[in-house]
């Protein structure tokens, strides 16, 4: 039976204008702040990159500021948001748009996805919230309310089910006002089509909606088991100095504690902690040392006060103010004894 899309829609519009999130990006059509937007919002959560996108605004108003930006101003920018690619395609990206283009976003989905990390959704987002173009996006609230209005049981996460999905989309979105559209799909996963809990007996297309049991949608195949690491890192401190290393692999470019072959068996950490990344859960342990147990081809001593100003990773972040607090404290109470 063929879906009812223009009165789906109509309720749907009704409900957003209601409903809608009160969003910094919504508020503008510049496609450089929508980029900015949806690179954060890869894999992070709202909260999480509303305290980061007018900062970085400010920071790096337009596409000519962040190209001529250094790598190592960009990383510090984006620390604390994780996923460090996603800041380096898009220092990548605003140097192609201002080399290329004179510093003006492409309107042609195509030429968009010839840009470093802007696949298939991000450059649908750019082009439907910035330039009202009528094509789909499906991310995560989308494909949920999407799989749930269809009752569409196949894998989402693989090529052949995803396409599918991408097609139902396609079909559902409206000539004009599409950006106004999509946002209305995206809230109504992100606040009443919620992953374990819909909101069914409150939701606008529920007369529309063929699912027979939500909660089990989207369908995903099973996921890689989640692998432990443990990483061991050393803190040398002389007087006000740090030593520090910068990375070549999952932190390309960014300082952090230099690396140790083997955990000590017989020394006690200043610091543990656990962090994840991708489908890894990593225990971060750092060992207190004298001196560097050999010389990094790229190591450098930092004045600890510089720190601040540096790109570093949250996890070694966290370990060296967590050191150097207890180093404070200890002091302190050496000084009052
Ligand atoms: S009726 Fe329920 S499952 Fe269907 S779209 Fe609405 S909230 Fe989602």
């Amino acid at each position: 039976m063929a879906f009812p899309k223009i009165r789906f829609r109509r309720p749907l519009l009704l409900w957003y204008r209601e409903n809608a999130r009160n969003l910094p990006w919504r508020k503008t059509r510049d496609p450089y702040a929508i980029l900015i937007s949806e690179f954060m919002l890869q894999q992070t959560r709202v909260a999480t990159v509303l305290s980061y996108f007018n900062e970085w605004l400010r920071r790096f108003p337009d596409f000519a500021t962040l190209a001529h930006a250094s790598e190592a101003s960009v990383l510090h920018a984006w620390e604390g948001l994780g996923y460090y690619a996603r800041a380096r395609n898009l220092h990548a990206t605003a140097g192609i748009v201002v080399d290329r283009y004179g510093g003006h976003f492409p309107h042609a989905i195509a030429r968009m996805r010839d840009l470093p990390g802007i696949g298939r959704y991000t450059a649908n987002a750019i082009a439907t919230f910035a330039f009202d173009q009528s094509v789909p996006i499906v991310e995560a609230n989308t494909a949920r309310v999407l799989t749930r209005l269809f009752n569409f049981r196949r894998p989402t996460d693989c090529t052949v089910g995803r396409e599918a999905l991408w097609k139902h989309a396609v079909m559902l979105v409206p000539k004009r006002s599409a950006g106004i559209y999509n946002s209305a799909l995206t809230d109504l996963g992100a606040l009443v089509c919620l992953p374990r809990q819909p909101k069914c007996e409150i939701c606008p297309v529920k007369k529309f909606c063929r699912a027979t049991n939500p909660e089990t949608l989207p369908s995903k195949k099973a996921r890689p088991q989640t692998r432990h690491l443990i990483e061991t890192h050393a803190l040398i401190v002389k007087q006000s100095k740090i030593l520090l290393v910068q990375s070549v692999a999952r932190w390309r470019g960014m300082w952090i504690l230099p690396p140790l072959q083997t955990r000590s068996t017989t020394t006690r950490p200043v610091h543990m902690s656990i962090f994840p990344f991708t489908n890894h859960r990593i225990t971060l342990v750092v060992y207190r040392h004298r001196a560097p147990p050999k010389i990094f081809s790229n190591q450098k001593w930092f004045e600890i006060s510089a720190l601040e100003n540096l790109a570093v990773p949250s996890p070694h972040r966290r370990a060296m103010r967590h050191f150097l607090t207890a180093r404070r404290a200890a002091r302190l109470r050496r000084q009052r004894s």
